[in-house]
């Protein structure tokens, strides 16, 4: 394996200055506490519907006591590559995970070519706690603990790509930092899989759609519901400053079960009339997620919920033949996408509640990035941004009573 010497770099000077994990309990004074939970394809226009019918209570109250909007991505999003964007506010081709693969290769942490918000943290002496989010396998030594999300690799999804290894099948790297929290979590949440279930093939598919869209989607369920013990464990028994949780599931589902109509592009009846309500559903599964980690957050926490970019059907005069669509040179056949070469075309969404966060506050337009979460972030905890990050401080969301808060020393 080659660390590039930058992740050397990183590694070695906070591990000098910090207390190892689990041993940090004597800090001398509060900080911020932020949480973030990602959402792999967020998509507005199937969230507002439901938010009305009251289907989203959770996302609801957050948009009641806090700001949101649309997230201006990248061209041409996916995950990886948002996601590592969002880590470093630089572009994919300077923090160097620009897709799924990269020259060939599973995208991975020692490509990471500039520095991620986690060591930024954690040599600044903030506890960090990282789970699920993509494109963090092999995991990195932070001041607290990361588990691994998209891109793991392990038994039945030996490219880490858009696969589910169990924990204790992973192959080819670390999914857990410290090693010793391994047999913790394997005891305490049990032996979970890692981001969401590979889609089914068309082969698969054919002559059985509803029984393998619902087995599918029962997998989904459980995968989700070992996420949110996880989560809820983490927060419960490892508290950091700051925690980054993310899931997969909802844009696996959207791929290929989008609710479309006769009309869309790869309509195919015996798929897409079968569960019309899946890809909505998995919205109001997020929504329970969320309530389970609103327990943990108190009038201190910043709350800050993001997706990478949403997803939108096929369109027909970019797509000349349907068929040739499937995900990621699988097969599944699939109707909705992202990779849209005008990021602008799907943005994905921002959430942010907190001490001096504006409430009922709406973010108009696409003036909030992907690249301004790390900027924020760091700022929430009174740290400059770095001077090659391409984001900015989203001071709009913050209100006048700011200076109520430790933020700046
Ligand atoms: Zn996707």
């Amino acid at each position: 394996m080659v660390i590039r010497k930058n992740s050397v770099i990183w590694v070695s000077l906070f591990l000098l200055a910090i207390p190892l994990f689990g041993q940090g309990q004597s800090a001398p004074k509060a900080k911020p506490r932020v949480i973030v939970v990602g959402v792999n394809g967020m998509e507005l226009d199937i969230i507002r519907p439901l938010i009305l019918k009251g289907q989203m209570p959770n996302l609801a109250s957050v948009i009641e006591k806090g700001a949101y909007g649309k997230l201006r991505t990248v061209s041409a999003p996916n995950c990886p590559r948002v996601y590592t964007t969002v880590f470093t506010s630089t572009d994919p081709d300077e923090h160097g995970v620009t897709g799924f693969v990269v020259g060939g290769i599973t995208a991975n942490t020692n490509m990471l070519k500039e520095e991620p918000i986690w060591s930024m943290l954690s040599k600044n002496g903030i506890t960090v706690g990282m789970a699920n989010v993509p494109a963090t396998f092999p995991v990195m030594p932070v001041n607290g603990y990361m588990i691994s999300g998209m891109l793991t690799r392990g038994k039945n999804c030996e490219d880490g790509v858009l696969c589910a290894p169990k924990l204790s099948e992973v192959m080819g790297g670390d999914a857990v930092y410290p090693r010793s929290l391994q047999a913790d979590l394997l005891k305490n949440v049990g032996d979970f899989y890692i981001d969401c279930e590979r889609m089914p093939s068309a082969a698969d598919l054919k002559g059985h759609e509803a029984a393998v869209i619902d087995q599918w989607l029962a997998r989904v369920q459980l995968i989700r519901e070992q996420q949110t013990k996880l989560f809820d464990y983490l927060l419960t028994e490892h508290p950091t400053d700051f925690t980054f949780m993310a899931q997969s599931c909802e844009d696996r589902t959207g791929h290929w079960l989008y609710p479309i109509t006769p009309f869309n592009v790869g309509y195919n009846p015996n798929i897409n009339a079968v569960r019309q309500d899946a890809f909505p559903n998995q919205y109001i599964a997020f929504d329970k997620v969320l309530g389970t980690v609103l327990k943990h957050v108190d009038a201190n926490t910043y709350l800050l919920i993001l997706s990478d970019h949403g997803i939108k059907p096929l369109r027909e005069f970019e797509e000349k033949d349907p068929h040739a669509h499937v995900d990621h040179e699988k097969t599944t056949p699939v109707i909705a996408k992202h990779d849209f070469a005008d990021g602008d075309d799907v943005p994905g969404s921002f959430f942010a509640m907190g001490p001096g966060i504006k409430s009922d506050f709406r973010l108009m337009g696409l003036g909030a990035s992907v690249y301004d979460i790390a900027p924020t972030i760091l700022h929430i905890y009174g740290l400059e941004q770095a001077k090659q990050m391409r984001g900015h401080v989203l001071t709009e969301i913050f209100g006048a009573t700011e200076n109520k808060v430790a933020v700046h020393k």
